[in-house]
Formats: structure tokens, C-alpha cells, sequence
């Protein structure tokens, strides 16, 4: 087991595997996998995001379908988008990159999407399936931690697991899915009393907070398996003037010694997120299709 878990290199592995796949549903099935972006403004970060979504998308021999509607967009007509795409049998998974002008409703956007095609698993029947232990398209991000642990740990049924942050995004189903993987779990969050105890009882540590590197030495147990999710922009000023750097939510320098293994911020779960979108697409693909998908790349 190596000490830095190296994301980026497990997440072109995973992209690979998702390729294999496609090629074999292209051959014995005839069938492309395809995925839909829809993409609302011009908020640079999300244009970023829906670029490497639609290149490795490509890259991975699926089809890609960008939308691009302006800022100013009605929802009603966000809506009928999201209905063509819904009965468009090319497209497989459909993802609309949050987050949208505040005149647009999210979650009736997120919930309009059909939950067979809903490859960023936010619909309500996704989430339920999840909670409910049933087969369900699970949150890229949190998907991404999980393989990542799985292959650290292979089977991590009975370790205690704590989960910094509640978001429905990454620290609700992050739970969910430890749960599932038989863990005994702990959520934390800004009102947690005594939360570095907490912490420190935890096998599996996984921080999704959004505050730089808030976890330090006294938060870990000694031979903990840590998980980053953080990404935080902050000065680094031994960088010149004006100038960045992204950190995670853990004191990487000051936790590193303590773990067995721990991801760092960048290269660790930031690459693992679009490989798992390309994951979901083609679970949804073969679950639309009456096909099993590959059980390496689900939770
Ligand atoms: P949210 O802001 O939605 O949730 C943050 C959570 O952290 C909340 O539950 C909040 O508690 C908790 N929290 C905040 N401050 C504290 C504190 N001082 N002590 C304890 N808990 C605290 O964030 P997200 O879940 O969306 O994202 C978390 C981080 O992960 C961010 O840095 C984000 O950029 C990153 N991220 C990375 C992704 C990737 O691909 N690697 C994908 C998605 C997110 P409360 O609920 O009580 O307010």
C-alpha cells in the first residue's frame, strides 16, 4: 500500500477501464454510450469543469452533447432541454452543471432529470435508492472516495469511518455509501461538539469542508486511511505577488506522517470525479440497455 494515494494515476486507470467498456458495448451491442451537459452562463470555473467533462468523455469513446444556454435562460425552457434529452434514446446521462442562476429552481432542474440518466446521482430517487441499500447512480465525488478506499483497503466492512461535512453532494452519500460497505459511521459537522475526539477514532477519515486545511495532527488517529475532498484557493505568496495555490481541508505536511495512506490536494480526489461521471455513464447506459454494468467501476 502506497502512503500518497496518487489519484490522478487511479483515475486514468478507471478512465481506461471505462474506455474497455465502451468498446465492448460499440461491438457486441451496437450501442454508444453518450452523455449531455448542459451548461447555463458563463461562470468560468463551470466552463472549465464542462470542457474536461465533454474532451475525456471523447477521449473515453463515448459521445458528448454540450448545451449551452445563456445566463439570462427561462427555466421553463431549461426544462423542455432537459425533456428532449430525457426521451433521446442517444443519450445515456445527462448532467446540468451547477451552479445555476438564482432565478432557476436546482432542484426541480435536478429532479426533472430522468433518474435512469441522472449520472451526477442528485435526483431524489437516486438518493433514496442509495439510502435504501438499493442499486442507484451514487454522487461522482463521493463514488471517487470510495473506489480510491477500495483499493487501499479492499474490504472495508467494520472500520470506523468519520465523514467531516453534511453536504447532499458529498458528505451525506459519502455516509451512505460507507454505510453500505458495512462501516460504522460518524457525520461532523460546524456544530459538532468535541469534533478532533470524533476524528480521532476514525479508520477512515474523510474531510469534504471547504476550509483550508482545517484537520490537523491532533484530528488523526495513527494509521488512519485519510481522504481529502477539499478544494480551497488560498495566497501563496512564495509564489510572487498575487498569486494562488489549492490546498485541501487537511493539514496535509502535518497529518502525512500519522496515516497509513492519505490523498493530497491536488492529485488525489479532484481527478477522481470526472472518471466516475464517465463511470456513471456507462452504468446508465447498461442498466437502460438490460445489461449489467461493470462492478469495478459501481458502488
Ligand atoms: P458545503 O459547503 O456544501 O458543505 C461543507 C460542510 O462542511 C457542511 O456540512 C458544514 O457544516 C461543514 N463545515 C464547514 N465548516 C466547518 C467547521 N469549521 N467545522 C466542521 N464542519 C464544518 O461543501 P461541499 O460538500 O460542496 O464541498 C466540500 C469541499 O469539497 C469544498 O472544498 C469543495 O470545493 C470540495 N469539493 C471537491 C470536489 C472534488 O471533485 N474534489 C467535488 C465537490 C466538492 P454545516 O452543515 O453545519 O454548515
Amino acid at each position: 500500500m502506497s502512503k500518497i494515494i496518487d489519484g490522478k494515476t487511479f483515475a486514468a486507470e478507471v478512465r481506461k477501464k471505462v474506455a474497455k467498456h465502451v468498446e465492448k458495448m460499440k461491438s457486441e451491442y451496437e450501442i454508444t454510450p453518450g452523455l449531455a451537459v448542459i451548461l447555463v452562463g458563463e461562470n468560468p470555473a463551470s466552463q472549465v469543469y464542462v470542457r474536461n467533462k465533454g474532451k475525456q468523455t471523447l477521449e473515453a469513446g463515448m459521445n458528448s452533447y454540450e448545451h449551452k444556454l445563456d445566463a439570462g435562460v427561462s427555466e421553463e425552457k431549461l426544462l423542455s432541454v432537459i425533456d428532449k434529452l430525457n426521451t433521446n434514446p442517444q443519450v445515456h446521462g445527462i448532467l446540468c452543471q451547477l451552479p445555476l442562476p438564482s432565478h432557476i429552481n436546482e432542484d426541480l432542474v435536478i429532479n426533472a432529470i430522468a433518474p435512469e440518466k441522472d449520472v451526477d446521482g442528485f435526483h431524489i430517487s437516486n438518493v433514496g435508492l442509495l439510502n435504501t441499500g438499493q442499486k442507484s447512480i451514487v454522487p461522482c465525488t463521493p463514488l471517487g472516495c470510495l473506489l480510491l478506499l477500495r483499493e487501499q483497503l479492499g474490504d472495508l466492512s467494520g472500520k470506523t469511518a468519520v465523514v467531516i461535512g453534511r453536504s447532499n453532494i458529498v458528505g451525506k452519500p459519502m455516509a451512505s455509501l460507507l454505510l453500505k460497505e458495512n462501516c460504522t459511521v460518524t457525520i461532523v459537522h460546524s456544530r459538532t461538539k468535541k469534533i478532533e475526539e470524533t476524528c480521532r477514532k476514525a479508520d477512515i477519515l474523510i474531510a469534504a469542508i471547504g476550509q483550508p486545511e482545517m484537520v490537523t495532527a491532533r484530528w488523526v488517529k495513527p494509521g488512519a486511511i485519510i481522504i481529502d475532498v477539499g478544494i480551497n484557493r488560498v495566497p501563496a505568496p512564495e509564489k510572487g505577488q498575487d498569486k494562488y495555490k489549492i490546498v485541501g481541508d487537511i493539514d496535509f505536511k502535518a497529518c502525512e506522517p500519522i496515516a497509513d495512506a492519505i490523498t493530497p490536494v491536488p492529485g488525489g480526489v479532484g481527478p477522481m470525479t470526472i472518471a466516475c461521471l464517465l463511470a456513471n455513464t456507462i452504468t446508465a447506459c447498461c442498466r437502460i440497455n438490460k445489461l449489467e454494468p461493470p462492478e469495478e467501476l459501481t458502488a
